[in-house]
């Protein structure tokens, strides 16, 4: 089976990209492919594609988070994806979003180009990962200005944490109950800082993995406090602490 590049929907009409290899193979457009690579969720094309253990249906983990923060079923098939915690039950799909790159060109690149501008725009460092293929790098520009605190507590520990346990995947069980959930941090502080942190008090084993989400993201160890707080906005804000949801979960077999 071949592809029909991306805009190119007449399945007679020859093209330079993919005309050689396969003349007598069936083109088939691209939106049918659609309900395989878009979201039920927001429609767009999977980002960050994360697939339910129990039905395999798949959506963009942003939209898939948010979605469980209201409900345990699945939005295409009503499964219930889990009694209580369903964001254990579902799992990065690397192959299908890898899948969704290749059928849609230039998401990727405009992916990346966004949050780019993201980090740029605020005056931020932008984090390595941004950079896995083709750095902007004309486009870097250096902000000598950090974006300043509104705040009037020391710069040393700006930010005010509530860490709220969610639970943890079936399985786990020898942990300590976090007894005080209000930490007060550097905004310079990374979520691995936290997850350390977590590891500690909870006297957790190294077969556990710590999952943070702020809103509805999924955090990602590099980030700092001050990013996520930046980044995720007034949602994230709770009597101005900084609200993290965590939970405990075996790692994803790979
Ligand atoms: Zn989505
Ligand atoms: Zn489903």
């Amino acid at each position: 089976m071949d592809l029909v590049p991306f805009g190119h929907s007449s399945p007679g009409e020859s093209t330079n990209i993919s005309d050689s290899e396969s003349e007598d193979e069936t083109k088939l457009p691209l939106n049918q492919f659609y309900p395989y690579i878009r979201c039920a969720l927001c429609c767009g094309f999977l980002i960050d594609a994360t697939t339910v253990t129990e039905c395999l249906h798949s959506f963009c983990k942003s939209c898939i988070v948010k979605h469980f923060f209201s409900s345990n079923r699945c939005p295409t098939c009503s499964t219930v994806v889990h009694q209580t915690q369903p964001l254990y039950n579902i799992r990065p799909d690397r192959k299908l979003q890898d899948i969704v790159y290749k059928m849609v060109p230039f998401l990727e690149e405009l992916e990346r180009e966004e949050m780019y501008n993201f980090y740029t725009d605020r005056g931020l460092e932008v984090p390595k990962s941004v950079f896995v293929t083709s750095p902007p790098a004309a486009k870097k520009q250096r902000k000598d200005t950090a974006p300043q605190s509104a705040s009037s507590i020391p710069a040393e520990l700006d930010v005010s944490l509530l860490l709220e346990f969610v639970g943890a995947e079936d399985g786990i069980s020898d942990y300590k109950p976090l007894d005080r959930p209000y930490v007060r941090v550097s905004g310079e502080a990374t979520v691995r800082h936290v997850e350390l942190f977590i590891r500690k008090k909870m006297q957790l084993g190294p077969t556990c993995q710590v999952d943070v989400v702020c809103g509805d993201h999924l955090l990602d160890r590099y980030q700092s406090l001050k990013e996520v707080q930046n980044f995720v906005g007034q949602e994230a804000l709770q009597d101005g602490l900084l609200v993290l949801h965590f939970g405990l979960v075996l790692p994803a077999e790979d």
